[in-house]
């Protein structure tokens, strides 16, 4: 039977870490998902309980209370946070499960769950990132404002990550992905 394990992955906005989420969840539907709730606006292509849980400040307020949280962070001036219950039943069940997380959420799972993996996606060099984060097109100029100076700052917890992979190119960044995930179950 195949390990439990979770992966936390954690980039910049823009850094290609949804992109490598999906093509990794499509190639092996064995591997879970963490949905995190969070308390920011959908954007149009995202579905409620797919991409996120989409819930209001008091709501995800309330859950914080309820102990419903394995981490929670501020991010963006918006509540993020990843459902305890999910986590501890997948691992149970000896799954893999992927977090899509920032960089506070990272450590704090590290903290509580030290046999977690980490894995941190780069953009290849300050003038790609800010190029793919303009092209993206999903924000208001303040929210892209926003993420780019939150961007630098995440840059710098890089070197507290297990791995990190440079998203030069697609494939080669999957491909990498991929390698880690896989030394880690031999
Ligand atoms: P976005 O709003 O662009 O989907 O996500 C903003 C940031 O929040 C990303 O870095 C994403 O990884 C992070 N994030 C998403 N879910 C969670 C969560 O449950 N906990 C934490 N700490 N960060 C999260």
């Amino acid at each position: 039977m195949s390990q439990g394990r979770l992966y936390i992955i954690s980039s910049v906005a823009g850094g290609g870490k949804s992109t490598l989420i999906r093509k990794l969840l499509a190639e092996f539907p064995e591997i879970l998902f963490s949905v995190s709730c969070t308390s920011r606006d959908k954007r149009p292509m995202e579905q409620n309980g797919l991409d996120y849980y989409f819930i209001t400040k008091e709501e995800f307020q309330k859950k914080i209370q309820e102990d419903y949280f394995l981490e929670w962070a501020l991010v963006h001036d918006n509540y993020y946070g990843t459902p305890k219950d999910f986590i501890l039943n997948g691992l149970n069940q000896n799954k893999k499960i992927i977090l899509d997380i920032d960089v506070q959420g990272a450590e704090n799972v590290k903290k509580k769950i030290p046999s977690a993996i980490s894995i941190f996606i780069l953009p290849p060099s300050q003038e790609v990132w800010l190029e793919r984060l303009k092209n993206r097109g999903t924000e208001s100029r303040e929210a892209l404002e926003k993420r780019i100076k939150n961007g630098l700052k995440e840059l710098n917890y890089k070197d507290k990550f297990d791995f990190r992979i440079i998203n030069d190119t697609l494939e080669r960044a999957y491909t990498e992905l991929k390698e880690i995930i896989w030394k880690e179950n031999l």
